[in-house]
């Protein structure tokens, strides 16, 4: 009889331990959860970004699903024809001496370089993001909107001038690549606004400096890196500079 009560007190101990262990693991466990941060892909909604969130949080735990990251590399043309980048300079590019990267613009005074590339299209023809996720990180619909650029004087010294872009469109995507899409027709989105592969974001035009240059409307394309250098659009897949966290930090997650 006494021992039988000793083992059943032993017993309800061990018990009441065990409740109270899984009890601060829960708890911790719940904590923990609050603190997490997932994102996503929402499909039901148009691909658009979803950001799963806990209750209280102070620490901030970012999640990015496989889904999210494969999709990041994705990029396409912005003008939803499924054509990769080469495909676009060898079907939208007139001259090679005057619509590629990197060809000599300015005068000798201040020497400069075209920062993107010209891909002539219709006027008004609708463009979309070159990834499916994105944030508008500049947008002017002011057709003499002046954007600064680098020049090199005869000395060597560089100076900064502000050309005359037109309405203009940036967007961040997940890479911490940013795209300038210039010399638009109108503007549909608005700063900070967050952007898929769906987004009619504007249509192509003849604002800027080009409105009196003789060219015809085309859509100048630009990428540039976290430095916001410009690069080749040719060199996209050699890009070996990834920031996601510059995305996120954009996103400005509560
Ligand atoms: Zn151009």
């Amino acid at each position: 009889m006494k021992n039988t009560v000793k083992i059943h007190l032993t017993l309800y101990g061990l018990l009441i331990i065990l409740l109270i262990i899984t009890t601060a693991f829960i708890i911790d466990l719940n904590k923990k959860l609050d603190y997490l941060k997932i994102i996503t892909i929402d499909e039901k909604n148009g691909n658009s970004l979803k950001i799963m969130a806990g209750k209280k949080i102070s620490t901030r735990t970012i999640l990015l699903t496989p889904q999210m990251i494969d999709t990041f590399n994705k990029y396409k043309s912005p003008f939803n024809d499924n054509f990769t980048f080469d495909e676009l300079i060898k079907k939208y590019i007139n001259n090679k001496y005057t619509d590629h990267y990197g060809v000599k613009r300015g005068s000798a005074k201040c020497r400069r370089i075209h920062e993107g590339i010209d891909l002539f299209v219709p006027r008004k023809t609708p463009i979309y993001p070159l990834t499916d996720y994105g944030i508008v990180t500049e947008v002017s619909n002011n057709e003499k909107y002046l954007v600064k650029v680098e020049c090199k004087k005869p000395d060597g010294s560089i100076e900064i001038k502000n050309i005359e872009y037109g309405k203009t469109i940036r967007i961040l995507y997940p890479e911490g690549i940013e795209s300038i899409y210039t010399h638009l027709d109108s503007v549909f989105v608005e700063l900070n606004q967050v952007v898929n592969g769906n987004t009619k974001v504007g249509l192509t035009g003849l604002t800027g400096n080009i409105k009196n240059s003789g060219k015809a409307s085309h859509l100048h394309l630009e990428l540039r890196d976290l430095n916001n250098k410009s690069f080749d659009p040719r060199h996209k897949l050699r890009f070996n500079k990834p920031s996601i966290q510059y995305f996120l930090d954009k996103l400005d997650i509560e």
